[in-house]
């Protein structure tokens, strides 16, 4: 008998009793859970004390290659969980979602940290926003952790992945968790944790877990937490309208329950691909898991006059699903989570018996004793008002499905509204105008829209896996939220403030040199090391003047006789130019051959360019220099090098800005890179 226990406070804490849980396949008892005797108030303040300014010291970078770190060690070492993971009724493709699906959460969050956020404390977010004429007062926004704990409140069917899917942008934002998984799968969390926790992987209060209830956990949070919540709508309702989440607008965010659709369009009627791929992906759907997961597909949305055809193709490939023992590799389908959660599913099948009516809802389980076990037969009923509530309405968490007629395109849209907003839903079509029309048709009432055809059908990645790139949540009832999607998530443990003040001040606070700062010379930035080069170390190089002759040959090299170069006549006659102009490209050409230093030093290599503008026109007798200024660096730390965005402004003799673009270079450190 397992006795599931918490960590907090840098300890573990065994309970001496608790409510037991039951075997998802045997039905024997387990497990036994509670939170009793944990000071919430405590684990709350060490977070915020112990793990937060730890995690708040480190750069995203330092974060990102913790959470790459913590991917690895996960995925090297599953075994144990795979073999605890059939008790919580998951197959080997349930439990690989789970498992390894969570972490590679990590080591996608690892990467976009890495690549997409600075090797800084601090982020910007957008661009700076001129406040002044003179430019002398701006403003921008920064993002910088928040100083709580984020609460992560699970559900019970993803009990590893639904804990990273949080932990991995809590983490790499500087937030410390405290993640309190559903009580009736906390013990493979529970594991999980232990081998984080014992990796040493993360700076000790900022992973903290409580098996059991939550107790007062949420009376204790304040303006600076964050609730992360995942489950039933009506589990959400009530911890939205807590005292103290209201009181203190702690911010909150929910994933709850929603009755997701796959609608087959019109064009892909029997006999096409999509229509075969529509009905693998309902029943891959309706078994993975069972049908325990808030994305899989409810409601079955197709042309009234094809439902008979997609019954029967449906109904053909659940009857070769093999149910039973997921322990068996040869299983297709396990059972529920619980004795409780097939009960539930029952009477919400009960409820759909009401409005429609059976397809099929028998299956034969292989090696088990369906009834001690939490089995359920795969159900499809047939709806027979398309729009009566409880089609729309009844969610019932397994392997269950309606299928719903419609006539045209809008009432297709219409029905998929009834959801009242759903996480996700599926369009399959070969037809391009009817993947638009029904996509944005029924957008605005989803947080995912997977559109399928014979082209993605082998690729897409399914209706039911949110992406750790992309969004997932939904509004209203999916519960408003929305997690993952790359950064965006990373966003919801941090706090938005706009900086104003002068230029100088906000590349003090950003660490970013903002246009109209100070410059400094130093002597030729391309021949500091890293570690030497400062922000705002610029240089401003001597002038050289462009003719006639240039670009012709210019023209000459490239191939480019693009008219407004080449025809004096021409080029008068748009509107744009005065007369013949230097190519842009050769504009740029031009500035690098004014500010690069010739000779090996530090700067390796050029890697890009960003943000490439042409301002003004350049004509024949223009007299163009450059300012290259150091605006961020941001160390690749083992690499021996790091990365320099330099502000580049080309100006002609006006003084107008001609091109203006970041140069993106590759700088050696001291003690690796050639010598100067
Ligand atoms: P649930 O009963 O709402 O429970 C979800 C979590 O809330 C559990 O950890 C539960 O703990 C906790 N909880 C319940 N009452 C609480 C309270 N008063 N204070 C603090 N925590 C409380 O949902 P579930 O049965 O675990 O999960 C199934 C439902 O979740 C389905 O409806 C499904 O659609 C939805 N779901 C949604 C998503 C999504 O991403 N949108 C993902 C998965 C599941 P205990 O277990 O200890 O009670």
């Amino acid at each position: 008998m397992i006795a599931v226990e918490s960590y907090v406070q840098g300890g573990w804490h065994r309970p001496d009793t608790g409510a037991s849980i039951l075997h998802a396949v045997t039905g024997d008892e387990l497990a036994t859970i509670s939170s009793s005797g944990i000071d919430m108030a405590a684990a709350v303040a060490y977070g915020r004390e112990v793990g937060g300014p730890a995690l708040r010291d480190m750069t995203f970078h330092d974060r990102a290659a913790m959470l790459r770190n913590l991917g690895k060690l996960l995925l090297s070492n599953t075994d144990h969980l795979y073999e605890l993971s059939t008790a919580t009724g998951a197959t080997r493709s349930d439990s690989w979602i789970d498992i390894e699906g969570g972490a590679g959460v990590l080591m996608t969050y690892a990467s976009k940290g890495r690549r997409e956020l600075p090797n800084a404390k601090v982020f910007i977010d957008g661009d700076t926003e001129g406040l002044s004429r003179d430019g002398s007062f701006l403003g921008v926004h920064i993002a910088t952790p928040r100083r709580g704990v984020a609460v992560h409140i699970n559900a019970f069917n993803f009990p590893c992945w639904g804990m990273l899917e949080k932990l991995a942008p809590t983490l790499l934002a500087g937030m410390p968790a405290i993640v309190k998984p559903a009580s009736q799968t906390a013990f493979l969390t529970e594991v999980m944790v232990r081998d984080i926790i014992e990796s040493g992987l993360l700076p000790e209060g900022s992973l903290q877990l409580i098996s059991g209830s939550a107790g007062d956990l949420l009376s204790h949070l304040d303006g600076q937490d964050a609730v992360a919540f995942t489950g039933s709508a009506d589990t959400a309702r009530k911890l939205k309208a807590h005292p103290t989440i209201v009181d203190h607008s702690v911010r909150f965010n929910a994933e709850a329950d929603s009755l997701n659709a796959a609608i087959l369009g019109e064009a892909a009627g029997p006999g096409t691909a999509e229509f075969a791929l529509f009905a693998d992906e309902v029943v891959k759907e309706m078994t993975t898991k069972a049908g325990q997961k808030c994305t899989s597909i409810r409601r079955v949305i197709v042309p009234q006059e094809v439902a008979g055809a997609v019954e029967e193709a449906i109904a053909e490939r659940l009857r070769s699903v093999r149910a039973g023992d997921p322990a068996d590799k040869s299983t297709g389908m396990g059972p529920l989570a619980s004795i409780a959660q097939r009960d539930e599913v029952k009477r919400a099948v009960a409820a759909l018996s009401e409005v429609g009516e059976p397809v099929i809802d028998l299956c034969e389980f292989h090696d088990v004793d369906a009834e001690r076990g939490a089995f359920m037969a795969p159900t499809l009923m047939r709806a027979t008002d398309p729009r009566a509530r409880a089609v729309h309405s009844v969610e019932a968490f397994g392997p269950v499905a309606t299928v719903i007629g419609y006539e045209g395109t809008a009432d297709a849209v219409e029905l998929a509204a009834l959801g009242e907003g759903s996480l996700v839903a599926s369009v399959f079509t070969p037809d391009g105008d009817e993947a638009a029309a029904l996509t944005l048709g029924i957008a605005a009432h989803h947080g995912r829209v997977h559109v399928v055809d014979e082209r993605c059908g082998r690729s897409s990645t399914g209706h039911g896996s949110p992406l750790p790139q992309l969004v997932h949540g939904g509004p209203g009832r999916a519960g408003g939220g929305e997690e993952l999607g790359g950064i965006r998530s990373v966003m919801h443990y941090m706090q938005r403030t706009a900086v104003q003040g002068s230029p100088d001040m906000l590349t003090a606070i950003t660490g970013k040199w903002i246009e109209g700062s100070r410059r400094n010379d130093h002597g030729h930035p391309f021949k500091l090391h890293f570690e030497d080069l400062q922000i705002g170390d610029a240089v401003e190089t001597p002038s050289r003047v462009i003719t006639i002759e240039d670009i012709e040959r210019f023209a000459d090299l490239t191939g480019d006789y693009f008219y407004a170069h080449m025809d004096e006549e021409a080029a008068k006659a748009s509107p744009i130019f005065d007369g013949r102009v230097a190519h842009g490209y050769f504009v740029v050409a031009a500035a690098a051959g004014l500010f690069v230093w010739p000779d090996p030093g530090p700067v390796l290599a050029n890697y890009g360019l960003d943000n490439l503008r042409f301002a003004t026109p350049t004509y024949p007798g223009a007299e163009l220099k450059v300012y290259l200024t150091c605006k961020e660096k941001s160390l690749r730390s083992g690499a021996g090098y790091g990365e320099v965005r330099w502000d580049t402004q080309v100006v002609n003799q006006d003084d107008d800005v001609v091109a203006a673009y970041d140069v993106l270079t590759m700088v050696a450190c001291r003690d690796t890179g050639p010598d100067t």
